[in-house]
């Protein structure tokens, strides 16, 4: 008997219509393929989603016109959980007090009139701008070292935010090819470290990060936030 090394996906609605496949289309022990997975899997969410909109509807809670504000907060939520359950980059040691997306989004809406009330303002400029990134609401937190919890959110827009970011005080430690500290540098910003080093990069991933951006003129630098001098 020869080992069977090809599968079929059993979703009658499959791309590949019943056809053999490879293994690796496959996650491990699935009867789906990974295409039909993911669209499962993005279906639950929609149908998850729109319950509970339906749900929050029917409780007067939200009105009808404010579904499309309600699908960006959900989506923001959904984004926050992933990025912190990941644990990586920007997000590392920054917890959430949520680990389900509707639950949080609830929560904001419910449990924070002031700010469900900036979010579907500024998500009508978003609507109007034709979807222009610099006006969409964002999650902020409010003391940035700080976790997503109800206390620590507010709401601003995209571009609100990445200015918060960029004026964020930086510490780089500056090494040589071989890891010796060569220099220390204190930044007003993340603009100004990247002008006076001469980065043509994005560095925000590598803040906090514990990891080195290797420049390719040798150079190793160690980005760090450093909390702003008390004001
Ligand atoms: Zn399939």
């Amino acid at each position: 008997m020869t080992k069977k090394i090809k599968k079929v996906c059993i979703n009658k609605d499959c791309r590949y219509k019943g056809k053999s496949l490879e293994l690796n289309k496959f996650n491990k022990g699935s009867r789906v393929c990974k295409k039909c997975h993911s669209k499962r899997v993005l279906n639950d969410r929609d149908n998850r989603i729109n319950k509970k909109l339906a749900e929050l509807i029917d409780k007067e809670v939200i009105k009808a016109d404010e579904l499309e504000s309600a699908n960006l907060l959900f989506k923001s939520c959904y984004r926050a959980i992933e990025d912190c359950t990941k644990n990586k980059g920007l997000y590392r040691n920054v917890s959430i007090a949520w680990n389900d997306p509707l639950l949080m989004m609830e929560d904001l809406i419910m449990k924070k009139k002031r700010f469900w009330e900036a979010w579907k303002e500024q998500s009508e400029i978003y609507f109007k701008s034709n979807k222009m990134l610099s006006a969409r609401a964002t999650l902020d937190r409010i003391q940035e070292d700080g976790n997503y919890t109800l206390d620590n959110i507010q709401m601003l827009s995209h571009g609100e935010n990445s200015k918060k970011a960029h004026v964020k005080p930086l510490n780089v430690i500056v090494m040589d090819i071989n890891g010796n500290k060569t220099d220390d540098i204190k930044c007003k910003s993340v603009k100004e470290a990247v002008d006076a080093l001469k980065i043509k990069h994005p560095i925000h991933a590598f803040i906090d990060s514990g990891k080195t951006y290797s420049h390719e003129d040798g150079r190793i630098l160690l980005f760090k936030s450093r909390k702003k001098s008390s004001k």
